[in-house]
């Protein structure tokens, strides 16, 4: 099993630190958020330590996808909703709080007051530019 020494969430995998978890298998757990963007987000971890997705095994990533195909339908009607929003930072910019691979699942309501995913918008041009960029780079 990969570990990572004081890693918060693999001392959860290890059950050496509490958690709330809501599902568990032999490759990941799915446990309620400590501090909630919004009431009943589960965060979902590997129990092996990978960093982010760049670094995760593709099966594994699968996997954790199947999880919360499995398990989202029943966070979201607990909550009272028909909505969530799925989240994973990969990578420092995102300033990510656990340096080990998880997902989130965060229930939404229509008459929540979370802000709506920022629209930006390209200058003249600039979406063709950055598209062959990409394209490039892949
Ligand atoms: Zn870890």
């Amino acid at each position: 099993m990969i570990r990572e020494e004081g890693c918060v969430f693999c001392e959860i995998a290890d059950k050496k630190k509490p958690a709330d978890i809501v599902f568990e298998d032999d490759k990941v757990l799915a446990i309620l958020s400590n501090a909630p963007t919004s009431k009943g987000q589960i965060v979902i971890l590997c129990k092996e330590h990978y960093v982010n997705l760049f670094d995760m095994p593709l099966d594994l990533a699968q996997h954790m996808l199947a999880v919360i195909k499995k398990i989202a339908p029943g966070v979201v009607k607990a909550m009272g909703t028909d909505s969530y929003i799925l989240g994973m930072n990969n990578g420092p910019a995102t300033r990510n709080h656990v340096d080990h691979a998880h997902m989130h699942i965060v229930p939404r309501h229509m008459d929540d007051d979370l802000p709506k995913w920022p629209d930006g918008k390209y200058a003249e041009g600039e979406s063709e530019l950055i598209k062959e960029k990409i394209i490039k780079s892949l």
